[in-house]
C-alpha cells in the first residue's frame, strides 16, 4: 500500500501530497516540503509515527 503524506491532514492550508511509492521516499519528500514551505523540520521518527497512527 502506498504511503501518502497529505499536508492538510497535519493542519496546513496546503494541497501538497507526496507521490513516492515507498515509505522512505514519502518521508523524505514530506520532510523536505514541510521544511521548505512551512519552515517546520519534522524528524523521520515523527513522520514514521504519523504513518503508524493512521493505521
Ligand atoms: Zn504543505
Amino acid at each position: 500500500m502506498p504511503i501518502k503524506f497529505i499536508c492538510k491532514d497535519y493542519g496546513f492550508d496546503c494541497d501538497f501530497v507526496t507521490t513516492s511509492k515507498d515509505v522512505a521516499g514519502a518521508i523524505e519528500e514530506y520532510s523536505k516540503h514541510s521544511n521548505h514551505e512551512h519552515g517546520i523540520e519534522y524528524s523521520k521518527e515523527i513522520l514514521m509515527q504519523f504513518i503508524m497512527r493512521k493505521g
